[in-house]
């Protein structure tokens, strides 16, 4: 039923919003449209799965950096569950092939081709505009400087937008809720499940503590405002399917980058406590992962020049103060449905101020590395 929706949504992302209407005439399966589209998920899932274990997995693509419940009246859960499955017409997660500065590195090339002149370590400070001239006013270390724009793109947060224009937000964005890990790995860790080898058990997602039960119980018990004494999470290893993330020399002596995002770890739970919840959270988020393994995943973790291990692990809190997004949320805000209303503009992508567009996660259609954003901001401003 996914497949069907992502072969009849995902072409539809790149053009002007289809209305709601024209949306579910394309998705054109009654079933799914009431499944995905109307109905909290927990009735679809629940209808179709039986087994607890079934249902969590199904439940996670509902669940990434989105602190919600399967019967959410929302329809949030919904939402991001949709974007997880549609991605290329067929719902298949891909890698970027030699990691994410790969994608960086080509969006430069293209950019610098196109005579694009690249600026980095400009914060910007604000954005004024009169609907037709714009003003993006920034800092660096060596002073504050203005430079003059027709349009203006911008790919920060839509709260952060507003704070430039010296608006309030409409909403502010909701909370992040994931706690992440990376990690540096000497060998793949051998599991206690001797049947399955590591580097099958990691090739994929490796789910723990996300059962639908145990899904709900850690929802509860983090709205809450408590540590869920079982952190669902998931792991991917992304150097099993692009070696190339490691330098050769790494990739011969069996090294593995490990990234484990944990659910249900809102941005309320470590306010205030300096790091303490951190580690707190890093500690209960690896002891369900320790209990599949036959040796702990300390004994397997690389050594940096200092000795210590490689292992880092990010709050929302943390990816606030490191990279702006307002709560720790990693979509910049709620993610929407691909269709448009009241206030949605032609592409989802416009503002109040007419030469000032979203380019980044917060548009509609937005949320993840997927460049639709940016394609549909150029669109936008190429009046089409
Ligand atoms: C932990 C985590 C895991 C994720 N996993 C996935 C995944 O597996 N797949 C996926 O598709 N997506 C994933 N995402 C989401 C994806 O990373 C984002 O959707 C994507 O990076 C958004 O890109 P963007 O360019 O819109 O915004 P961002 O990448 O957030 O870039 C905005 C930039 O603006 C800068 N900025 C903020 N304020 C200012 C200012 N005043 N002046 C100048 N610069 C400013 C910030 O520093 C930042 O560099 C994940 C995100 C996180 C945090």
């Amino acid at each position: 039923m996914t497949r069907r929706v992502a072969r009849r949504v995902f072409p539809t992302l790149t053009g002007p919003l289809p209305s709601r209407a024209e949306l579910e005439r394309i998705v054109d399966d009654k079933e799914a449209w009431e499944a995905l589209f109307e109905h909290p998920l927990g009735t679809a899932i629940e209808s179709r799965f039986s087994h607890d274990l079934v249902r969590g997995v199904v439940l996670t693509d509902a669940l990434i950096g989105t602190f919600t419940h399967a019967h959410d009246q929302s329809l949030r859960q919904n939402r991001c569950f949709l974007y997880h499955v549609i991605g290329n017409g067929t719902g298949e997660w891909n890698v970027p092939l030699g990691g994410m500065g790969a994608l960086t590195d080509a969006l430069t090339d293209a950019a610098l081709a196109a005579c694009a002149e690249i600026l980095v370590g400009h914060e910007v400070l604000s954005v004024a505009t009169d609907g037709t001239a714009a003003e993006v006013r920034y800092r660096t270390v060596r002073g504050e400087g203005v430079l003059a724009a027709g349009s203006v793109l911008a790919n920060v947060a839509p709260a952060t937008l507003a704070r430039l224009l010296g608006e309030e937000p409409e909403q502010p964005a909701p909370e992040g809720a994931q706690l992440k890990v990376n990690m540096l790995l000497r060998r793949l860790p051998r599991l206690r499940d001797r049947a399955v080898a590591p580097r099958n058990a990691f090739a994929g997602t490796f789910h723990i503590a996300e059962s639908y039960s145990q899904l709900d119980a850690a929802y509860r018990e983090a709205a809450e405002g408590r540590l869920p004494s079982l952190p669902p999470s998931e792991i991917y290893c992304h150097s099993l399917t692009d070696p190339s993330i490691l330098g050769p020399e790494l990739a011969e002596r069996g090294y593995h980058t490990l990234t484990l995002f944990g659910l249900h770890m809102p941005a309320r739970l470590f306010e205030g406590t300096d790091g303490v919840a951190r580690e707190e959270a890093l500690r209960a988020t690896m002891a369900p992962l320790d209990a599949c393994l036959e040796e702990p995943i300390a004994d397997c973790l690389a050594l940096d020049a200092d000795g210590l291990p490689c292992i880092e692990a990010r709050t929302p809190l943390d990816l606030e103060a490191d990279l702006g997004l307002p709560g720790g949320n990693i979509f910049h805000r709620d993610l929407s449905f691909p269709y448009g209303g009241e206030g949605t503009g032609r592409w989802g992508v416009e503002t109040a101020h007419r030469n000032v567009l979203l380019c980044g996660a917060g548009a509609i259609r937005g949320g993840g590395v997927s460049g639709i954003p940016g394609h549909n901001a150029a669109m936008a401003v190429l009046g089409h």
